[in-house]
């Protein structure tokens, strides 16, 4: 990836961008694997219940998943960052010398004189140690640990709210548009989703957009036809 300027805002706009990055990506999610559900259903049905519930059952199995994964993964990323901090607690307790020296060294090799550095180093020290060594050791803010409720609780949203749109999309036009009602809307919400998390990755936007279509698409496909198949043999 190439670095741009947005990658060096750190800090508090890099975690924004980085959960509204998130948030699309969860959406995109949950466009795709109901839309895939939804149209393979559909290959095999007309039926507007069976493919309600279809739809429903994907978005709360989906979004429940991913709200599941997310706490467990968010959970573990706080605890090894807690045990860090404490160690690091520990360390600046019994060797307040040679942690001294560690954050000079790191400053310095930042980019700041000796000098400068030492005495950057003294006065971080004198007003929160741990804090100091957190945010240049170990890249956190020990007052903004990612709560893994809220982690769980986004990405739970944004899966709902793409994968409303398929499953309205599947169930509110009559039968004999619903299909392509479904295809046109999911992929275009796919552009705009594959444009968004492409540019808040900082990448560009065309490539991205292309994989993300293409996959939505081969997705719906390959559901269709599984589903027209079973509908065929009557399974
Ligand atoms: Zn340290």
């Amino acid at each position: 990836m190439q670095p741009t300027h947005e990658e060096s805002h750190g800090g508090a706009l890099g975690a924004r961008l980085n959960w509204l990055r998130a948030a699309v990506l969860g959406a995109n999610d949950g466009i795709v694997s109901t839309a895939g559900l939804v149209v393979g259903v559909a290959g095999a049905t007309d039926s507007r219940s069976a493919l309600l519930t279809a739809g429903l059952a994907g978005l709360l199995a989906g979004s429940m998943s991913m709200a599941a994964g997310e706490y467990v993964s968010v959970s573990t990323q706080r605890d090894s960052e807690m045990a860090a901090l404490a160690q690091e607690k520990l360390e600046l307790r019994e060797q307040p010398e040679a942690e001294l020296r560690e954050l000079t060294d790191m400053l310095h090799a930042r980019g700041l004189s000796r000098e400068v550095a030492r005495e950057a180093a003294e006065q971080l020290t004198a007003r929160d140690a741990l804090r100091a060594h957190a945010r240049v050791e170990l890249g956190i803010d020990p007052d903004e640990l990612t709560n893994p409720w809220h982690a769980a609780w986004a990405s739970f949203l944004a899966f709902t709210v793409g994968a409303l749109l398929p499953l309205l999309a599947i169930v509110l036009p009559p039968p004999a548009v619903r299909l392509w009602i479904t295809v046109a809307s999911v992929l275009a919400a796919l552009v705009l989703t594959g444009w968004s998390s492409a540019r808040l990755g900082a990448a560009r936007p065309g490539r991205a957009v292309l994989r993300n279509v293409a996959g939505g698409a081969l997705a719906m496909a390959v559901t269709y036809a599984a589903g027209a198949l079973l509908g065929a043999v009557g399974a």
